[in-house]
């Protein structure tokens, strides 16, 4: 759907960053990581925060929709344009402003990639805890608009518990500053927690403040053989059983033939023969000898007997990690659901299960600390099957206690879904919230809300 020639005009004329409208370099912009397409309109990279404002006021007064892009690595459709949206491209905004050591925090612009952002954090001795598998491209900006997590975020948490502060832009083109620079805060509901998560719906970003983590003297990445028949949710349990559960900030699974592709990369070292745990210890660096002889005890016990190994650099280890959507073969729907410890077992059974009804191939790797898995469907997330598929996967992740979307958001994809996770009351509160903050619905319309709550996107007067 293309734009009014007299809209192009008054945007070439009013904004002044980058306006991008042949069809040609579009394309990037039309798809992301969902494998969903449809073309955008345009796309523009504001310069600054008030560029990003007149942009805004534009497209209200021409009722064209708005979609944030930050590296366009969302597995759910959530930076697919809708039909005639112009893509607001964060990349550039890679600014770091402010990296406060001693309160720990840091002020950046919305673009920096999260791995750039640990290269510059590590020599101050800090960090940002959540890793997402995409942590070599993604961008902070899509980070806290999807509340992206990650491997670490068994001991630290996903991104929203790690950002005090956010200027944003909304869709009637105020600019909101919620948050703080303390530690804590009692002073009403979290403004800041709501916006995490809000998927570009409700406001874009122009700047993030988090809060960083110190470094841990030693961080070591660690290998564990899985036997095959192990129960998962009584063997997890033993794990992190208390007193003194291990400091472990990661608790990843992979099946065998995830490892085996893994194991196929270039400069790994995993041996491919099993299915792995993929683990992250923390401790004190003359402390380590002692933590990996305990811990191969309780991991004995826990049900697995397998030597524990050590990985020689646990950052390259999560990098690795991150490449199994990747690095698998066939078309895939990568598929995002959690459940309670307790039901671990299930949910694998469930997963086979479907894979068996549907008669396609799965690969299931995931977050087993946080009972997150990552079902890798062999069927092109676009199709009809994909789609009875998807249905049938969330229904089985609500009947056992757990959450339709553990890390990777709503966006296209689940917004039909959203209400078999909090209700139709809290899914029209949440409505009316975006009503508030974005009242011409041109903010990244169709994505998070179902269309039933929002109703489409308003044409153009
Ligand atoms: C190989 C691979 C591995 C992955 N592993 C993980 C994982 O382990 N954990 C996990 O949580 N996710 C994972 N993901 C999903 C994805 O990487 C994350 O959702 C990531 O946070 C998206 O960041 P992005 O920069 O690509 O954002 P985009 O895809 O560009 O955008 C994501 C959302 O953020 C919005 N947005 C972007 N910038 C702004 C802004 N400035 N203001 C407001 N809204 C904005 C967009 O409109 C969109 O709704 C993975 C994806 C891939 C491809």
């Amino acid at each position: 759907m293309a734009l009014d020639p007299a809209a192009v005009a008054a945007l070439r004329g009013e904004v002044a960053g980058t306006v991008t409208d042949d069809p040609a370099a579009l394309e990037r912009f039309s798809t992301d990581a969902s494998r969903f397409v449809q073309p955008a309109a345009a796309a523009v990279a504001p310069r600054d925060r008030d560029d990003l404002v007149r942009l805004v006021v534009w497209a209200r007064r021409f009722r064209v929709p708005l979609v944030g892009r930050g590296a366009g690595t969302s597995l759910d459709g959530e930076s697919i344009p809708s039909p005639g949206a112009v893509v607001v491209d964060f990349s550039g905004w890679t600014a770091v402003h402010e990296v406060d050591t001693t309160n720990r925090l840091v002020r950046l612009g919305p673009g920096v990639v999260n791995r750039e952002l640990h290269r510059r954090l590590v020599p101050q001795g800090l960090f940002f805890p959540p890793n997402p598998g995409s942590w070599s491209s993604s961008t902070i900006g899509g980070n806290v608009a999807t509340n992206a997590a990650g491997p670490r975020a068994f001991k630290y948490g996903s991104t929203r518990s790690w950002v005090r502060g956010l200027e944003v832009v909304l869709g009637t083109g105020e600019v909101l500053r919620v948050g703080r620079r303390t530690r804590k805060a009692s002073t009403g509901p979290d403004l800041v927690g709501l916006l995490v998560g809000s998927e570009g719906t409700l406001g874009l970003f122009s700047e993030v403040t988090l809060a960083l983590a110190p470094l841990p003297e030693r961080r070591v990445g660690l290998v564990v053989p899985v036997p095959d028949g192990l129960r998962f949710g009584p063997a997890v349990e033993r794990l992190l059983a208390p007193p003194s559960p291990p400091d472990l900030a990661a608790v990843e699974y992979v099946d065998r033939r995830t490892a085996a592709a893994l194991a196929r990369e270039p400069g790994s070292r995993l041996a491919g023969d099993s299915p792995l745990l993929l683990v992250e210890l923390e401790c004190a660096a003359d402390d380590e000898e002692r933590h990996l002889e305990r811990l191969q005890e309780r991991f004995a016990r826990a049900g697995f007997p397998g030597e524990v190994s050590v990985y020689p650099d646990a950052d390259a280890l999560w990098t690795l990690r991150g490449r199994g959507g990747e690095v698998l073969e066939g078309v895939r729907m990568r598929e995002d659901v959690a459940v309670p410890w307790s039901r671990l077992d299930e949910l694998f059974a469930g997963v086979e299960a479907l894979a068996r009804r549907f008669d396609v191939p799965v690969f299931l790797f995931g977050h087993l600390g946080d009972g997150n898995l990552h079902p890798n469907f062999v069927v092109d997330p676009p199709s009809e099957p994909a789609r009875a598929l998807r249905r049938e996967l969330v229904l089985l992740a609500k009947r056992l206690g757990g959450t339709i979307s553990a890390e990777h958001g709503i966006g296209l994809v689940k917004a039909p879904y959203l209400a078999l996770e909090h209700g139709p009351e809290a899914v029209a509160l949440l409505a009316s919230i975006k009503r508030q903050c974005d009242p011409d619905g041109i903010l990244n319309p169709g994505k998070l809300y179902p269309a039933s709550a929002t109703g489409p996107a308003g044409p153009a007067p």
